[in-house]
């Protein structure tokens, strides 16, 4: 399996980052290796000085497809969770800065600890999902998946066309503001309408 995680889907993080506003989903992949689940502690590695948090809604892929048109792709999902897209924001912005690639920055284990996945048949419309985190008890961010540039069914039709979707595969949807730093110790808890889906540690 494979994570597609989606750059700058949502208005107000594209702003904070000062980046432009995308004409097309950007996406970026992530290895298996990245996975964390179980709430299990995740270990600040010693290559960056400055991981950033990035909550986002995730879906599950069901089917195995390619080149899957918008009005055909909520067939293609049926489960949804949330996760933590880490992302190496030292590291990043130098890539940036060179034009290199940003997999150092995204790829790196344990960079996409994640919630069960559960029946998005308990939500009334992917689109209208909302989620937050908090970080020490304090809530930090806080969205609706109605605010993403690009819906989950357009991101599936332009990723597919790249990419084949596999059983299994997850799709990260972006970040809304309020992104920042961890540092060791502390505890991190995201939510879906409310309830708790996520809870883990820095160490
Ligand atoms: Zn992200």
């Amino acid at each position: 399996m494979k994570i597609i995680a989606i750059g700058r889907n949502y208005i107000d993080h594209a702003k904070e980052l000062n980046n432009p506003l995308p004409e097309k989903p950007i996406f970026f992949l992530k290895p298996e290796t990245a996975l964390l689940r179980n709430n299990k502690d995740f270990y600040y590695p010693d290559f960056s000085k400055e991981i950033h948090y990035e909550a986002e809604i995730v879906v599950r892929i069901n089917r195995i497809g390619k080149y899957i048109e918008e009005r055909f792709a909520h067939r293609y999902y049926d489960e949804v969770g949330i996760g933590i897209d880490f992302t190496a924001r030292d590291l990043q912005k130098e890539h940036k800065l060179k034009g290199l690639p940003w997999e150092i920055a995204k790829a790196f284990d344990q960079s996409a600890p994640i919630s069960p996945m559960v029946s998005l048949s308990q939500y009334k419309d992917i689109q209208d999902i909302d989620f937050s985190l908090s970080i020490n008890g304090k809530e930090v961010q806080k969205g609706n998946t109605k605010d993403m540039i690009f819906n989950v069914n357009r991101i599936i039709e332009y990723v597919s066309r790249f990419v084949s979707l596999k059983i299994g595969d997850l799709i990260f949807t972006g970040t809304p503001a309020g992104v920042g730093e961890v540092k060791i110790g502390d505890r991190l808890e995201a939510f879906i309408e409310g309830k708790k889906m996520l809870d883990f540690n820095i160490k």
